[in-house]
């Protein structure tokens, strides 16, 4: 049976249908709204169009933020604000006519990785999203763990440096503040400031550094740049090397936008994990870019709706 996963992001909805083997048969992409109404509206309308030629069993939303998962409710989401509090399944069930769950998206992408992408072969995977900011979700024997109220898994979210720059989330020093886009752009533009004679330094005079500028100057060989990336993925790493020897993972993939700096970023994240995390879980995990880019969400989502979580087989066939 084929279920549909919808990716409810801070600028786009992409909701596809899925079939049993992980192939995407048909996709939409809809603007995100920022009023509570209108974005009820239009998951709702996603989910009938990609629906409207194909069979389906069961719907799963991947939303940011902190969720509720037994009341199918977000209840903390700093990039989309309009999703909390809203009762997901009671105003979108009626309009869709099929059966609807909520997860979180790092979570929903860490199973789709699991599934379908790089951790395909493994039961234990630690994945982690680097964007705007940092995503992630944890597998282990098989199971995706979401804790007591389905608001575990928050990788992004970890304290590694107790007086680090202050979080989206209120906290200072989380993953997410070190090794985010975000935290890059900001790195940057210290270092701009710093060094006004170097190339990020005239970007900044010109406009506002962004994380894919410090990527393009690194990979024409910029030493301030490079050194940006080399910082973020050692603080990654930190974060990693912790998550390794909690979870004795076979692997841990690393997605998002700014792995398009490659390994510009993991290098330095490889060698802290082989520093830090102790053996043998050190020796075993694999640190890997993730494979299903930004397909990961719903592809896990769709998964998580037609198979549940721990393989329970919700839909059948
Ligand atoms: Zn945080």
């Amino acid at each position: 049976m084929n279920a549909i996963g919808v990716d409810v992001g801070g600028t786009k909805i992409a909701a596809a249908v899925v079939g049993p083997d992980g192939r995407i048969l048909d996709e939409v992409r809809y603007p995100t709204p920022h009023s509570p109404r209108k974005l009820v509206e239009n998951i709702a309308r996603a989910v009938a169009e990609v629906g409207d030629d194909h069979e389906a069993g069961g719907v799963c939303l991947a939303v940011p933020g902190l969720i509720l998962a037994r009341e199918n409710r977000v209840v903390f989401s700093p990039n989309l604000h309009a999703i909390e509090g809203i009762a997901l399944m009671d105003e979108i069930e009626p309009k869709i006519g099929l059966p609807l769950t909520i997860e979180n998206d790092g979570n929903a992408a860490a199973w789709g990785e699991f599934r379908f992408g790089v951790g395909s072969e493994a039961d234990h995977l630690v994945f982690v999203a680097l964007g705007t900011g940092v995503g992630g979700g944890v597998v282990s024997h098989g199971v995706l763990m979401r804790g007591a109220q389905g608001s575990g898994g928050e990788l992004g979210h970890v304290t590694i440096h107790a007086t680090g720059p202050r979080c989206a989330c209120g906290n200072h020093g989380c993953l997410e503040a070190l090794a985010s886009g975000t935290a890059i752009g900001r790195r940057a533009r210290e270092l701009a400031v710093e060094n006004p004679d170097s190339a990020l330094g005239h970007l900044a005079a010109s406009r506002q550094i962004l994380g894919e500028d410090v990527t393009e100057l690194a990979r024409n060989g910029d030493e301030l740049a490079l050194s940006v990336l080399e910082e973020t993925g050692t603080w990654l790493g930190v974060g990693l090397a912790g998550f390794v020897n909690i979870f004795n993972p076979e692997v841990v993939a690393v997605g998002g936008g700014v792995l398009e700096a490659g390994e510009l970023i993991l290098a330095s994240a490889r060698r802290e994990v082989h520093l830090r995390a102790r053996p043998p879980s050190r020796d075993l995990a694999e640190v890997k870019v993730a494979t299903l880019g930004p397909k990961s969400g719903v592809l896990g989502a769709a998964a998580l709706a037609r198979d549940g979580s721990s393989g329970e087989y919700l839909l059948g066939g």
